[in-house]
């Protein structure tokens, strides 16, 4: 008999939500994380994670968030915490961009309320913007940012009461299936589970060769800049926002757990890496490209840089996640390759894996995060 009804390799943003789904459905689980809970090495720190429904990455994301929404309020009451801070979203960009069309048409398609503002509305609404007028914003007032050293510690708390076990410092080596069990070799240990999780982040194409050629680790940077007025940058009165410029895409928050506006590039300086091995120091040409693009478009928070870390991105070639069970191997099921725009959905994404390390199948559509569309 194998020792667990499932292990999940990793305990981050999804990792640790799959644990509290499956621990809460009354299997027995083991959580294996490399590091601590929560980490700064991987995907999912920084404080902040933005989440709206301007899904401009396309519209069947609209009822993940939905359901998102719903489970991390779920989470809040059990584990009797904020998780979710409501701000309203901007998406930007000049009016023929898909990134900016595409956020209209995931609205239109799902009746989700929104407004459309011209660059001198929105600067006058949230004075701390100063955006050029070619540039039109949609306005979506329930957008905001979920905590994500919070979630994954709200989640693995709540798993551990549910009855899983968890164990840090520990790493997967490696993992193979024996008849009708998974057999998985960490460092310390060899165990064996009817079903095997995989949510290893940027680690994952290290231990399943299924996505190893899709889901590609790439060095991020973000950093927090003191604004000249706090005032204007505080939760109530700045929307979380993403931007499309010619300078590049840019996403960014208000003031919250360091006293500086978050700002970070989608895909920074395009550099591939290994996760075990990647520049982890904020260098000056990294501030370079955050802090010419603040001192344009706002330049109200072109202040003292006050924090800087890295992070990583995993990116696939469409950038739509990929998930579901291995072809030929149903006892092993693998999320990966949220090329940056995973954390909001972590709390469906649990619910996901545990139904598929569960029952094979989930009612949630996961059509377009298919694991064999590149190979097809
Ligand atoms: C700078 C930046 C900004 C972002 N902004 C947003 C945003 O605004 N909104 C949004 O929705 N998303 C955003 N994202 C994306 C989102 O954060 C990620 O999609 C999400 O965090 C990925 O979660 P994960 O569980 O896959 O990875 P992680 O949280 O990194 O978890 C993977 C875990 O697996 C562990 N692991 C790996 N290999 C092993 C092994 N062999 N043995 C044991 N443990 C192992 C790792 O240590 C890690 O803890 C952003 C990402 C970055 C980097």
């Amino acid at each position: 008999m194998p020792g667990y009804d499932a292990i999940v390799i990793g305990v981050g943003g999804m990792g640790s939500s799959t644990l509290y789904h499956l621990a809460r459905r009354g299997l027995k689980v083991l959580g294996l994380e490399q590091f601590e809970i929560p980490h700064e090495l991987g995907s999912s720190h920084g404080y902040s994670r933005m989440i709206r429904y301007t899904l401009q990455e396309h519209p069947s994301y609209v009822p993940l968030v939905k359901r998102a929404y719903e489970l991390w309020h779920e989470l809040e009451q059990n584990i009797n915490e904020t998780l979710v801070v409501t701000t309203g979203s901007v998406r930007a960009g000049p009016p023929d961009s898909d990134f900016y069309r595409g956020a209209i048409e995931s609205c239109d398609l799902h009746q989700i309320p929104y407004e459309i503002l011209n660059n001198t509305e929105v600067n006058r609404r949230f004075p701390g913007y100063q955006f050029p007028d070619d540039i039109s914003s949609v306005y979506q007032p329930d957008g905001g940012f979920v905590l994500p050293e919070m979630c994954i510690v709200g989640h693995a708390q709540a798993a551990e009461e549910a009855g899983a076990t968890i164990h840090t410092g520990e790493t997967v080596l490696g993992w193979e299936i024996q008849n009708d069990s998974v057999s998985i070799r960490t460092n310390h240990e060899v165990y064996s589970a009817a079903r095997l999780v995989v949510t290893a982040g940027a680690w994952a194409a290290k231990l399943v060769p299924n996505v190893a050629t899709y889901a590609i680790p790439e060095r991020q940077v973000l950093g927090w800049f003191q604004p000249e007025r706090p005032e204007l940058f505080t939760p109530e009165r700045f929307p979380v926002f993403g931007i499309w410029t010619e300078e590049g895409r840019y996403y960014g928050f208000p003031n919250y757990s360091v006293p500086g506006f978050k700002i970070g590039k989608s895909h920074h300086l395009f550099q591939k890496v290994d996760p075990d091995t990647m520049d982890r120091e904020v260098r000056p040409e990294d501030e370079e490209v955050l802090r010419r693009f603040t001192s344009r478009y706002f330049p109200l928070a072109a202040g003292e840089l006050l924090d800087r870390k890295t992070c990583i991105y995993t990116n696939t070639p469409d950038e739509q996640f990929m998930i579901g069970v291995l072809p030929g191997q149903p006892q092993v099921s693998v999320a990966a390759g949220f090329s940056g725009h995973g954390f909001k959905f972590a709390s469906v994404i649990g619910e996901i894996m545990a139904d598929l390390a569960q029952n094979g199948v989930t009612s949630h559509d996961i059509e377009l995060f298919r694991l064999d569309r590149f190979d097809r």
